[in-house]
Formats: structure tokens, sequence, C-alpha cells
């Protein structure tokens, strides 16, 4: 008997670095500004945290906290285990065999790795030239295909491109199909959709804490949609899927907005820093509204020079071969990776 089924065959494992670094640019994980806080304060589970107990499958007190960051309704919110739990929710709860799940791409990989573990059928629009989206290709591709599921990721994974609210609008109008607007780096843009989620019947939009707010480590993401969608969900989401102590130190950390806010701040600011350097160098940076900057490179071997040096960045293949992502990191480390991109340039000269 064949005991794998037909759908994952051809899948790999999700690979990730396990190169020895001294500057971590290739994940868009933020800083460690929030923990600090909390270890300073120490972690206390008083007797909303019990762990003795099952974690609260509502996630209640987080949700309070949500509300007051986002400003939406706690019943409009689901937390999980990162938004690639959310992802997977998505596409589970909706998405059957062969139906279509559509999007621009390049883009986020786990949109289409889910859907071929759901056994769906994942299209991808290729983006311009510069990688912008035209949202009436995407809309016309959509119109063909009938997709039960359209993902927008914006700012875009690995492009940092941008998409604004009345292209997303116009698609929300122009399909049946779910829109999902994944905005894991919306902090470092504007343009956010999650006050529109009781405008339209098909809109979900999913957040994280492991970017902006500096908390890979405790996965913690959330989506937001109107209550009808959020009842559906919550009826294939797994009990007790959000473990205790992320739900507590999601608490602490949203708490946090101002600190939050100047953190943005300052990788907005590193960004413009990183972009002009980039382009002096006569690099084809692509103009950014995330924690990264995309961008094109004929040096062979770009990225094991850059390892050699101890930096780890993102390197693309296929497709994107030549193409690399790098986080925008603090001062001291975007500094020291220009030192030494400008290095290897030089060398290459020589
Ligand atoms: C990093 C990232 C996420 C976040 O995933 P988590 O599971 O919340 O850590 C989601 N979507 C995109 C596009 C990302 O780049």
């Amino acid at each position: 008997m064949e005991l794998v089924k037909e759908s994952i065959k051809n899948l790999k494992e999700y690979k990730t670095n396990n190169i020895e670094f001294k500057i971590k640019l290739d994940a868009n994980e933020g800083k460690n500004i929030l923990l600090q806080d909390i270890y300073k304060e120490g972690i206390k589970f008083n007797e909303d945290f019990n762990l003795n107990f099952y974690p609260d499958n509502d996630a209640y007190l987080l949700k309070q906290e949500i509300k007051k960051y986002l400003n939406v309704d706690t019943s409009n919110i689901i937390a999980g285990n990162g938004s690639s739990e959310m992802i997977e929710l998505v596409i589970k709860t909706f998405v059957d065999k062969g139906e279509i799940v559509l999007s621009s791409i390049p883009t986020f990989s786990m949109y289409s790795i889910y859907s071929q573990i759901y056994s769906a059928e994942f299209i991808g629009v290729k983006s311009n030239e510069d990688f912008g989206v035209d949202i009436d290709k995407l809309i016309k591709k959509a119109k063909e295909t009938n997709p039960k599921v359209i993902f927008i990721c914006n700012p875009n994974n690995p492009t940092g491109n941008l998409i604004n609210k009345n292209d997303i609008k116009k698609l929300l109008k122009n399909t049946n199909g779910l829109v999902v607007v994944d905005e894991a780096y919306m902090e470092f843009a504007e343009g956010s959709m999650v006050d529109e989620i009781s405008n339209y019947e098909n809109l979900i939009v999913l957040r994280t804490l492991s970017k902006a707010l500096g908390l890979a480590g405790i996965r913690l993401g959330y989506m937001i949609s109107n209550q009808k969608i959020i009842n559906i969900i919550n009826n294939v989401k797994s009990p007790y899927n959000l473990n205790s102590i992320s739900q507590y130190i999601g608490v602490k950390a949203l708490e946090n907005k101002d600190k939050i806010f100047e953190y943005v701040k300052e990788v907005k600011n590193e960004r413009e820093f990183l972009y002009k350097e980039l382009n002096e160098m006569k690099i084809k940076a692509y103009k950014s509204y995330a924690n990264f900057i995309f961008f094109k490179s004929d040096i062979n071997n770009l990225y094991e020079k850059l390892v050699k040096d101890g930096i780890l960045i993102r390197k693309f293949s296929d497709e994107l071969e030549g193409y690399y992502r790098v986080s925008i990191g603090d001062k001291n480390e975007n500094r020291m990776f220009i030192k030494i991109l400008k290095e290897i340039i030089e060398n290459e000269k020589s």
C-alpha cells in the first residue's frame, strides 16, 4: 500500500539556515526590544496563566490587547501559532481538493506549499518587471480561474512592494473568492485593510508578532475578519492551539505600543540609509515598504562571500537567481553589511 498521500509526494522540507553567523539578516526578524523589558520585570505566571491548566482556548487577554493595538473587536480575531497557522487554517477551512488558490508571484512560499498539502491548485500570476502588481491582470486571472482564495502579501515578501488600498478594494469587489491580505510587515508601511473587515464579506487580514514586535520565537500570529468568517474558522481551529507562555508574552508586548512605533521609525530610517548606499554602489535595490530590502547583484556567489565574513542574508534561486533579500538590522549591523559588501565589490575589480 502506498502510504504517502499523492499531494505531498514531491514536497521538500522547509530548510532553515544553520550556518554560523555574526550578523543575522536573513529572516526579517526584528530586534529584541520588548523582551528586554519583559525579562527585567520578570515573568509572573499568575492565575491567568496557570501552566498546569490548558491555555485559554479563546486567548481572551491577548485579544483584549490586540483590540487596543488595532482598534478591532475581540470577536473579529483568531490567534494562533504564527501567521503560518493562520494561512493553513484558511486553506484547511475553505479550499477543497482541486480548487484554486491564486496569488501574485514572487511571494511568500507558504501559500503554495499549504495549497499543495491540501491538494489545491496554486496559480501564481507574475508581477511586473519591477515587481509591482498589476491588479487588473490579477482580477482578470481571478475571473478566468474562479479561485476560492486569493493571497495578497502586502507589503510583499520578498520584494518589499506595496499594493495600495484602492487596488485591494477593487480586487475584493471583483471576486467571489476570499481575499486574504497578509500584513506581516504592515507596521513598516501604511495602508492596512484591518479597518475594512466589516465592509466586505470576503476579506481576511493576517498579522504577526514575528516582525515589527521582534517576537518570532514565541510563534504568535492572528487573523482579523468579519464574524461570519471567524465563526466558521473557529469550528476548524485546533483546541488550545496557542500556548499560555506565548499568550502571556504577547499581552506584555502589545502593551508597549510606543516602543513598537519607536522601533519601526528606526527601521524606516535605516531602510532609507541602506537603500541609498546600495544604489550608490550601483546595485539595483527595490524600494521597500517592509523591514528588508530586495536587490539584484551580478557578483558570483555573493551569498557565500558574505557568509565568510559572518553575514547571513537570503538568496534566491531559479527565476530569482542573482536576487537577494537583506533584513534591516540595527545601525551597527547595517554599516558592517555595507562595509563588507564594498570590500567584496573592490575585490571583484582586482
Ligand atoms: C514572516 C512572515 C510571516 C510570519 O509568519 P509567522 O508564522 O507569524 O512567524 C507571514 N507572512 C509573511 C509574508 C512573512 O514574511
